[in-house]
C-alpha cells in the first residue's frame, strides 16, 4: 500500500465527511425554521388491552411535514435534533402538544379517566435542569393528572446518564407520572439499572416482537422479560405488532399490552378521536 494511496483514500474520506457536516448542518436549520413555523406535529398510535382490542393510552409520534421536501420521519431528525440544542425546545413542544391533546380528549370524553399518554423523552431533555418543573407546569396549565403521562426514555438513559438522570427520574416518579422504558432489549441495560432505577414499565422492542411465531429464541427473550417484569412490579408493552400470530404468542406469553399496525397506525387527532374515541365510548354506555 503506498503513501499516495492512503493519502488518496483520506481525500475521499475528507470530502464525504463534509459533505455529511454540510448536511447535518443543513437538516439543522430547516428543523430550526420548522420548530418556528409550526411544521411539526404529532401523530397518536394507540396502546391497546390485547384481549379487549380497546385503547387504554397512546403514544405520540412526532412528524416534520417539510413545505418542499414532504414528510420526514423522526428517526431522521431526532439524532439531529439530539446533537444540538434543538431537541430542548423541540420536546417541549411535544410535551405541551401531547399533553394538551389529552386534555382536549378527556374534556369530550373521547377517552376515559384512566386513559394515558406515552410521550418520548431524549435523554438531553431529562438532563435539562427544570424539567421535571416544565413537565409539573404543563401537567398543572391542562388539568392533568401526573398518572396520565407515561414519558418514555431509552435504556442508554439509566446506563450513561448518571445521577443528575436518576435524580430527574426520582422527581418525576414523585411528581406521579409514569417512567417506560423504550426499545427495551436493544441497548445495554441490565436487571440491575431496572431495579435501580424508578421506572414502571419496559417497552419489548419491535426486532424481539417481529421474530415470534418462527423464531424460539425471541419466545424465550421475551418470556424472560415478561418474568423480570413481572418480579420487578414493571407493566411491559410490546411494540411493532403486526400480526394475529405474533399477538397470540404474546397473548400466551402473558404480555396484556401491545402496539402495532394490527390495530392501528399513528394518526392525526382527529382520526384518533374518529377511529378509537367511539369505542371507549361504546364501551363507557
Ligand atoms: P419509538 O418510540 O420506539 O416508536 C415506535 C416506532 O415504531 C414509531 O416510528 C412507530 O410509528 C413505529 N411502529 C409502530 N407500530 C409499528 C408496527 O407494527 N410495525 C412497524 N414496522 N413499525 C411500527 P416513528 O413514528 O417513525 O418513530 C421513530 C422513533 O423516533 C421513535 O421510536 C422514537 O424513538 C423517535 N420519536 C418519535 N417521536 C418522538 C418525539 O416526540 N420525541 C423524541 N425524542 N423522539 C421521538
Ligand atoms: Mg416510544
Ligand atoms: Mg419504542
Ligand atoms: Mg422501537
Amino acid at each position: 500500500r503506498t503513501k499516495a494511496a492512503g493519502r488518496g483514500k483520506w481525500t475521499v474520506f475528507d470530502a464525504s465527511m463534509r459533505q455529511a457536516v454540510q448536511e447535518r448542518l443543513e437538516v439543522e436549520s430547516a428543523l430550526r425554521t420548522a420548530l418556528a413555523e409550526d411544521e411539526l406535529h404529532l401523530l397518536y398510535q394507540p396502546i391497546v388491552d390485547l384481549e379487549s382490542g380497546r385503547p387504554r393510552g397512546a403514544e405520540a409520534l412526532l412528524r416534520w411535514e417539510h413545505p418542499e421536501k414532504g414528510p420526514i420521519g423522526p428517526n431522521v431528525f431526532i439524532p439531529v435534533a439530539e446533537e444540538s440544542r434543538l431537541i430542548i425546545g423541540i420536546g417541549a413542544f411535544v410535551l405541551r402538544d401531547a399533553v394538551r391533546q389529552l386534555a382536549a380528549w378527556r374534556a369530550a370524553g373521547v377517552v376515559g379517566d384512566d386513559f394515558w399518554m406515552s410521550i418520548n423523552v431524549s435523554p438531553r431533555q431529562l438532563t435539562e435542569p427544570g424539567f421535571t418543573a416544565m413537565v409539573a407546569e404543563t401537567l398543572r396549565t391542562h388539568d392533568v393528572p401526573a398518572r396520565c403521562v407515561a414519558l418514555e426514555i431509552t435504556e442508554s438513559v439509566m446506563v450513561e446518564g448518571g445521577d443528575i438522570s436518576e435524580g430527574a427520574l426520582r422527581d418525576l416518579r414523585a411528581l406521579g407520572v409514569s417512567i417506560s422504558v423504550d426499545d427495551f432489549g436493544t441497548g445495554f441495560s441490565s436487571l440491575g439499572y431496572l431495579r435501580r432505577h424508578p421506572v414502571t414499565s419496559v417497552k419489548i422492542d419491535r426486532s424481539f416482537v417481529s421474530g415470534l411465531g418462527g423464531s424460539a429464541s425471541d419466545e424465550e427473550i421475551v418470556r424472560a422479560v415478561v418474568a423480570m417484569s413481572a418480579a420487578l412490579g414493571l407493566a411491559v408493552v410490546a411494540e411493532g405488532v403486526e400480526t394475529t400470530e405474533q399477538r397470540d404468542v404474546l397473548g400466551r406469553l402473558g404480555v396484556r399490552l401491545c402496539q402495532g399496525w394490527l390495530w392501528g397506525r399513528a394518526v392525526d387527532a382527529r382520526a384518533f378521536a374518529d377511529t378509537w374515541g367511539s369505542r371507549e365510548q361504546a364501551a363507557v354506555s
